[in-house]
């Protein structure tokens, strides 16, 4: 399977009248055909951020600082006008975390997926024929074109955003939450519709989520983000097996187990302000292992077996006790 994703060294800035919101810092992550890659952390740590910078649509006052999103060899980062419009929808698309943002309460589910099409060079009479088989592979009716948004379920507004997005067969995916609005068993379809297209077309997708159960499901590769920073990275199982992160080994005993008499511990305290990050290591002030040095220096990227980690434990002038 060939990567189709890679991003390298990605760092996205809000520049507002207070401040320089540092949302995402040095990110760097790659999906292969067909895989799905889960980017899991707390409400504000920067996943949206992430994930429209793989667009290259950080909405103002964000701007992408630095670093390369390449879809295919192609750097999105780098494109600009005719060529980043076309790479949207054609290399990478998106459904966004409010579902609400996405289509026209005014015009039918047909007239508005027959428009992504079109606006890609599509000739509208074969949109129109593609209407139909799109909304099937989704899983709704053909005649569902000739309805209007609100006449749908919220589940079946989540599977038109899902049509619209990989109405141009798109290599990359990006799905912001794409199951929080919904209940347990429309959960579950969408989920179940996202893994069978990528089996099927071979689109890699970014799974963005606060759920780490839902990426311990779904889930070929996650990566925690804290504060902006993706802190630790890999294969899933290594990653819920032997995490190795103190803010990964948090996240997971603050799930809760049904099979379990132990109640879920939730990570005390909250996460930094993004205008003013603390120096070293950005969870030190809520860390239960932190050392005199994590607060002073910026930990250092250590490759430990198959994934990756951000934390003094592991990197040379720490202790290394784990
Ligand atoms: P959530 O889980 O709540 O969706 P998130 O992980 O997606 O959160 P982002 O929405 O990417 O986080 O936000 C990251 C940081 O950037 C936050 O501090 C947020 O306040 C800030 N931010 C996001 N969008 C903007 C914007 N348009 N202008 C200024 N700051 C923004
Ligand atoms: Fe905790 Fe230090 Fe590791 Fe940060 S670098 S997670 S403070 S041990
Ligand atoms: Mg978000």
């Amino acid at each position: 399977m060939g990567t189709v994703l890679r991003v390298e060294g990605l760092t996205v800035h809000y520049y507002t009248l207070r401040g320089i919101i540092r949302a995402v810092e040095d990110a760097s992550l790659e999906a292969s055909s067909g895989e799905l890659v889960a980017l899991v952390g707390e409400s504000g740590c920067g996943k949206s951020t992430l994930g429209y910078s793989l667009l290259k649509l950080v909405p103002p006052p964000g701007r992408i600082v630095k670093g390369h999103v390449y879809v295919e060899d192609r750097d999105i980062v780098a494109l600009s006008g005719e060529g980043l419009r076309r790479a949207r929808g054609e290399l990478v698309s998106m459904i966004f975390q409010d579902p609400f943002t996405t289509l026209d309460p005014v015009r039918t589910i047909g007239d508005q997926l027959v428009e992504v099409m079109t606006e890609h060079g599509v000739p509208e009479e074969e949109a129109r024929t593609r209407v139909g088989e799109l909304l099937e592979s989704v899983g709704l009716p053909r005649d569902l074109a000739r309805r209007y948004p609100h006449q749908l379920s919220g589940g079946q507004r989540q599977r038109v955003a899902i049509a619209a997005a990989i109405a141009l067969r798109p290599r990359v995916l990006v799905a912001d939450e794409p199951t929080t609005a919904l209940d347990v068993i429309v959960q579950k379809q969408i989920m179940d519709l996202l893994d069978n297209i990528r089996r099927k077309t071979g689109m890699a997708i970014i799974l963005i989520t606060h759920d780490i159960a839902l990426a311990a499901e779904r889930a070929d590769k996650i990566a925690i983000m804290y504060a902006g920073k993706i802190v630790e990275y890999g294969p899933k199982e290594s990653v819920l097996r032997n995490p190795l992160h103190p803010y990964t080994r948090g996240l997971i005993a603050s799930v809760p187990d049904i099979d379990s008499d132990k109640w879920p511990e939730p990570i005390p305290g909250y996460p930094p302000d993004l205008r003013r990050p603390p120096p070293g290591c950005r969870f030190a002030p809520r860390c239960p292992r932190a050392m005199p040095i994590c607060k002073e220096k910026e930990p250092p990227r250590t490759r430990i077996g198959d994934h990756i980690v951000s934390c003094w434990l592991y990197g040379k002038e720490g202790r290394g006790d784990v």
